[in-house]
């Protein structure tokens, strides 16, 4: 469900005409639903009702201040991954008594930053990590609280780049090992057991590799309350959300319509599944998604420069590339495309849907079929709200892409398209070659 629909015959978030914010401020821009991401929000609370539930953000999915703030107003914590993180929750007007702090290299400087900011836990990777928080932790004269990641070793049948829980990947600590890791962590004088974590993959469309993963880990989280009293079990993040029909998965409608069989993974679905498993546990549940928290709350809006009609095939060219929304090129991954204006009097045309990088990765969509649009028409990435702007570069010299929230009939611009003078402000030419 989320808040992208036609009204009559143009594309709205929320009440807010795209193609007018698109007049506003320019292409390529991204555009986030406020509504959307409260809804997300609060259906995945709900869905986890009966449980003491601390919702931590995933940041890097899209760590805009406006999104961080937004969810922060609605009681959600977040779940970061560097010192910029950290600054950037702050800079948001948040705190990060409610964050966990994960990744695989933390380095002492960032370590310092969240204990400093009170962080509730560290989600620690790897025995060495241990040993460099409680020398940071003693050095501040302070107890670090930490969780240690277990790797369930479950496939989560998603895209290789994104699944986590497979003993062949970087993360976490392997079952076997994990009892030894805790027996090692509670010798050092300046950490705190506080919990345990797990995070399996991304993108995961149904319920049961979450079932295996908390079935495998949960008695050893009941095992680690009553020999350490830790107080939390990080479930992590990894819902999936809907990317091949997304503009009718806004409605009601198109879910009802779905074969049981193939329905998407909801909130509600996955809190039914979980909370019998979690609830006997007596232990706080965090969760750590970011995907289905943002992804389906936005849009990135590009503008037709061409259409390219070729020997057999169509080229449609557009201004938006993949230093702006590099998942097709980077996981092969589906973005339905749509026009803003719908026009049900023009012909469907078959092209492929492309930026003007020089690479040939630079390709969104390969033989779509699309309603006919012609240079100067305007276009909508659907669910773009994840892992969309936080990936963009400046490859080829483009600038950082606007980004706007709506919010009902209000919209603002919450991070202005980078100007040519900003691309080049940390550059210079050296002495030696002038
Ligand atoms: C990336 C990540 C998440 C969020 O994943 P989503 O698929 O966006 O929900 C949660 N926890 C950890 C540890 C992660 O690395």
């Amino acid at each position: 469900m989320h808040h992208f629909h036609y009204t009559g015959q143009n594309l709205t978030c929320e009440s807010v005409d795209l193609a007018g914010v698109a007049q506003l401020y320019g292409t390529p821009t991204y555009v986030y639903s406020a509504a959307t991401m409260a809804d997300n929000y609060t259906r995945l609370a709900k869905g986890l009702a009966g449980l003491d539930v601390q919702i931590c953000f995933a940041m890097k999915a899209n760590s805009n201040l406006a999104v961080l703030r937004h969810f922060a107003n609605l009681g959600a914590g977040f779940d970061l991954v560097s010192g910029g993180e950290i600054r950037r929750v702050q800079a948001a007007g948040a705190n990060v008594q409610r964050s966990v702090f994960a990744g695989v290299g933390k380095t002492e400087a960032e370590i310092k930053l969240a204990l400093a900011g009170g962080i509730f836990a560290f989600h620690v990777e790897s025995e060495p990590e241990l040993a460099r928080i409680n020398h940071v932790a003693g050095k501040l004269g302070v107890k670090a609280p930490i969780a240690i990641r277990i790797n369930p070793d479950v496939d989560a049948h998603t895209h290789a780049k994104i699944t986590t829980g497979k003993s062949d990947n970087k993360f976490g600590i392997p079952m076997k090992y994990a009892a030894a890791a805790y027996e090692a962590a509670a010798k050092y004088p300046h950490l705190l057991l506080r919990g345990v974590q797990m995070h399996i993959g991304s993108q995961l469309t149904s319920v049961a590799p979450f079932v295996e993963a908390v079935e495998k880990v949960a008695p050893f989280a009941a095992e680690l309350k009553a020999k350490y009293g830790i107080t939390y079990f990080s479930i992590g993040g990894g819902m999936g959300i809907v990317y091949r029909d997304a503009l009718a998965s806004g409605q009601q409608a198109w879910w009802d319509a779905q074969p049981a069989d193939q329905r998407p993974l909801t909130p509600e679905t996955y809190g039914a599944a979980l909370v019998p498993l979690l609830k006997p546990l007596g232990l706080k549940i965090l969760l750590e998604h970011g995907r289905f928290m943002v992804g389906n709350a936005g849009v990135l809006l590009a503008r037709v420069e061409h259409l390219k009609r070729g020997a057999g095939k169509n080229f449609l060219v557009v201004d938006a590339a993949m230093n702006d929304l590099v998942r097709p090129a980077m996981y092969d991954s589906y973005h339905e495309i749509v026009p803003l204006h719908r026009d049900t009097a023009r012909r469907a045309l078959v092209a492929d849907v492309v930026g003007p990088i020089c690479e040939s990765g630079d390709c969104f969509a390969k033989d779509r079929s699309i309603q006919e649009v012609g240079e100067g028409e305007l276009l909508a990435f659907m669910s773009a709200g994840a892992y969309g702007y936080v990936m963009a570069s400046r490859y080829n010299t483009r600038s950082m892409p606007a980004e706007v929230m709506v919010k009902g009939s209000a919209f603002e611009l919450v991070n202005a398209r980078e100007t040519f003078e900003q691309v080049i402000a940390g550059e210079k030419i050296p002495a030696f070659l002038k």
